[in-house]
């Protein structure tokens, strides 16, 4: 049976409830989202024909700030991971401790099946349908899973329209000329890097000797992939939806790279290097590393290929990639999971960044940007490392019953309404 990416997000969160005795009221206020609403989108297609797409946003939680996250164009979208993502970026944007809440939103389609022009125009409408609850004060919207800064840029001048003037600070990730900021596109990879490094150091292994798979190769996977390379580990193994790829002496990170630059939909299909070997998804997860990078979608670490796992370190560039029952037995197996509310705060970090900047239309060098997100990342690092000694759980708990615990105490501090 598939998995129901909201029930695995609620499970931990009645699991860190637990741990942190947590008043049974407030479990209950933050086990739902505040709001989620439901649109449809027709769009007329380039040959004439009108479709139809189901579209989501959902506001989990303004407790702490303005919603926050992503927005996802995916043909496997549905309202339940929808509330699962902003569920996650509640969390994360408590445990990094910046001032926002947590939002995501999402289409059902298949966006390689459609022109620009067709996208663009989605893009268009389906941010008209959400636009009551969008904006810099409320609710501020970001890239994910098939979007980018061209989708963010048409979302903002969207807004912009609607508003009357220029509305910058409405969504994230835009491109830089329309108020962007520097080192975003890098900063969720970025702050893989930054917490596998940090994780590495406690365990006193230099990354000169760690070797590394990574699953999924956009924007999260090849970045992450390209600074650890960086860092000195060696990147073993790759993959993405059309393929995987092997190397017993470790890929060529910048080869790679170059390809899927000009390759058919940015995938590694048809990458063709000396002692690269193609693989499935399913062996480069197993692979024999020292750290696995999922860096694609959610629930793909089932409880089947937790227990066929070799890597010791798991830095979770995706959001919730790992089962609950998967996350037992890589505990058992003495597995350290850096958890996605950590590993890939980066992004929202520098999220927040790109916010801050545009309601100051005061810019930082990209020097600024990487020196304030490595402060944060590490420092966030080092406050879920020591919360969870403290508590003797695992990082996931952790980082989980911290959040939980800065949302809720948020909450008790403002009260219920009215
Ligand atoms: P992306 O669209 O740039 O890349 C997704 C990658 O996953 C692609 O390489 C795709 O081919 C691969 N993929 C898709 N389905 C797959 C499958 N079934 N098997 C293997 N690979 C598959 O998206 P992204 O922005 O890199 O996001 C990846 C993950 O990181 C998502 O879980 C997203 O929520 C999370 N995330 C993204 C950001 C961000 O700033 N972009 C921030 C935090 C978390």
């Amino acid at each position: 049976m598939a998995l129901n990416p909201f029930e695995m997000a609620t499970k931990q969160l009645e699991n860190a409830a637990a741990k942190l005795k947590l008043d049974k009221g407030i479990l209950k206020v933050l086990s739902q989202p505040e709001r989620a609403l439901e649109v449809s989108v027709p769009v007329v297609m380039d040959d004439g024909r009108i479709e139809v797409f189901s579209g989501y946003r959902v506001q989990y939680s303004s407790v702490r700030g303005p919603c926050k996250g992503g927005i996802r164009y995916h043909q496997d979208v549905t309202i339940d991971e929808v509330k699962a993502l902003a569920a996650w970026m509640t969390w994360k944007c408590a445990v990094v401790n910046i001032p926002y809440g947590g939002g995501k939103g999402g289409i059902k389609v298949d966006p390689f099946k459609m022109s620009e022009a067709e996208i663009r125009r989605m893009t268009r409408r389906f941010t008209v349908m959400i636009l009551p609850l969008i904006g810099p004060e409320k609710d501020i919207p970001a890239p994910d899973v098939n979007t980018g800064p061209a989708t963010m840029d048409w979302m903002m001048d969207t807004v912009s329209m609607f508003k009357g003037y220029c509305a910058p600070g409405v969504v994230t990730g835009k491109s830089i000329e329309l108020g962007g900021s520097l080192g975003r596109k890098e900063a969720t990879g970025r702050g893989v890097m930054i917490c596998t490094l940090e994780l590495l150091k406690r365990l006193k292994k230099e990354p000169e000797k760690t070797t590394v798979a990574v699953q999924g190769y956009g924007n999260v996977g090849s970045i992450s992939a390209t600074l650890l390379a960086e860092q000195g580990c060696k990147i073993m193994g790759v993959s993405d939806v059309s393929t995987g790829f092997y190397n017993p002496n470790g890929l060529n990170i910048k080869e790679i790279n170059k390809y899927v630059e000009t390759s058919k939909n940015r995938l590694l299909k048809g990458y063709n290097a000396k002692g690269a070997e193609e693989i499935t998804n399913e062996q480069l997860l197993t692979l024999d590393v020292d750290v696995l990078v999922p860096a694609a979608l959610e629930g793909v670490i089932t409880e089947k290929i937790a227990r066929k796992i070799k890597a010791k370190i798991i830095s979770e560039g995706a959001n919730g990639p790992t089962t609950p029952d998967a996350d037992k037995i890589l505990l058992e197996n003495g597995v350290i999971v850096i958890p996605d509310i950590l590993a890939n705060a980066g992004g929202v970090v520098c999220s927040y960044f790109e916010w801050v900047q545009d309601l100051q239309s005061f810019f930082w060098d990209e020097d600024e940007v990487n020196r304030r997100l490595e402060n944060v990342m590490s420092k966030s690092f080092n406050e879920v490392w020591s919360f969870a000694k403290e508590k003797k759980v695992d990082m996931r708990n952790g980082a989980m019953m911290l959040a939980v615990q800065k949302v809720a105490t948020a909450l008790q501090k403002r009260g219920i309404f009215p």
